[in-house]
């Protein structure tokens, strides 16, 4: 899964991508309040962590004009504003949490999970189709109760995947989910985990549709 932090304190920011990464997350930081917006709009993420206090823009405008522009990306909001007022005022505008500094690396990461979770419609931790399991929170894939080792890449492709059975999603649009900036990524990249994956999953667990994209169906051919 692919997140943005909008954060303008270095320390902050370094320590909250450093434990994000080791999370398995992919990613982004911009530290200027003017740029967020565009970046939500020009580019897939999946959920946005945002601090009220940026240069250029303050975070609660940035969260009005995401929301006015009928933006659906989760957004959890990170500040030292710890007043209910605040917390109610940012909750109303449309954040979906709002965590307050100091945090723990830990509490992050679960309140981003319980985030995404809600955000795709499942309440139950653990992902399960076909005969594979994912659990979001170890990332560990299960496959007839056994587990199965996928590369860090791998494993972002089947999350972007088992998110929305039966999605399409593109090679680009795969790229986006599981690469951030200035990552290098070779143009058959998406292909070569795709074939990992089925190499280990079974050939049936991702459905190609020539000239669209890629999913995992809802259910089994054999179901
Ligand atoms: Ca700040």
């Amino acid at each position: 899964m692919r997140i943005l932090v909008a954060e303008d304190d270095a320390m902050i920011s370094a320590s909250i991508c450093t434990s994000l990464q080791s999370d398995g997350f992919v990613v982004d930081l911009v530290n200027n309040g003017r740029a967020v917006n565009d970046m939500v709009s020009s580019e897939h993420f999946d959920l946005l962590l945002l601090d009220l206090g940026l240069p250029e823009r303050n975070g609660l405008e940035i969260l009005r004009e995401i929301r006015d522009g009928k933006r659906a990306i989760p957004v959890i909001i990170i500040t030292a504003r710890d007043s209910v007022d605040d917390k109610v005022h940012g909750l109303d505008l449309g954040a979906d949490d709002y965590l307050v500094k100091p945090f723990s690396a830990k509490e992050l990461s679960a309140r981003i999970r319980c985030t995404l979770r809600r955000s795709c419609g499942r309440a139950e931790p653990e992902i399960e189709i076909q005969d594979v399991k994912f659990n979001p929170n170890t990332r560990q894939v299960m496959k007839n109760g056994e587990p199965v080792a996928l590369s860090a890449k791998e494993c972002a492709v089947v999350e972007a995947l088992i998110q929305r059975p039966g999605v399409m999603l593109s090679r680009a649009q795969l790229e986006e989910r599981i690469y951030g900036w200035g990552e290098e990524v070779d143009s058959n990249a998406v292909l070569v985990h795709i074939h990992a994956i089925r190499q280990k999953l079974g050939h049936d667990f991702i459905q190609t549709l020539r000239g669209v994209g890629y999913c995992i169906p809802k259910k089994n051919r054999r179901q």
